[in-house]
């Protein structure tokens, strides 16, 4: 399978669709999951296009996860969290829907199980609520 642009994070990454952005440098972009699985879901997406873990250029990998640590602390703080699940799907057996790599950075409460995988659409303006906490601890 090939890698093509014409995917949801490709027009993002080229703002063709609007997202609520928390984080950017010259590596990636990071933004609010449109269907969380719990408050405060993330999506580190690396600029450079590869479809998933198993394409992607391994220099990418290596500069990309220390972006997800500072995404994952900024977000357990933000959010009071106990703890973050960090996710990543391959392909569609493994969980994978949108086909342009990124990382899930889910912050965790104690007994709260994670809501569906792609579930419910999560109203804008908590996006934009969420967004705006993350970029607050981001930015302290
Ligand atoms: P995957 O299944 O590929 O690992 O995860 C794709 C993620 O992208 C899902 O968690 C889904 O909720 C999220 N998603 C799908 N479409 C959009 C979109 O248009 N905007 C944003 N911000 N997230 C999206």
């Amino acid at each position: 399978m090939t890698y093509d642009a014409n995917n949801i994070f490709g027009k993002i990454l080229r703002g063709e669709i609007p997202c609520h952005k928390v984080y950017e440098d010259a590596l990636c972009i990071a933004f609010m999951d449109v269907m969380p699985q719990a408050q405060g879901h993330t999506l580190i997406v690396p600029k450079a296009g590869s479809r998933n873990l198993l394409d992607a250029d391994p220099a990418v990998l290596g500069a990309l996860l220390p972006v997800v640590q500072k995404i994952a602390r900024a977000a357990k703080s933000a959010f009071k969290a106990d703890g973050i699940t960090v996710m990543q799907f391959n392909e569609p057996a493994g969980g994978q829907t949108v086909f342009h790599l990124h990382v899930h950075v889910i912050p965790r409460h104690d007994g709260v199980p994670l809501r569906k995988h792609t579930g419910a659409m999560e109203a804008p303006e908590v996006l934009a609520a969420g967004a705006a906490k993350l970029k607050a601890a981001l930015a302290g």
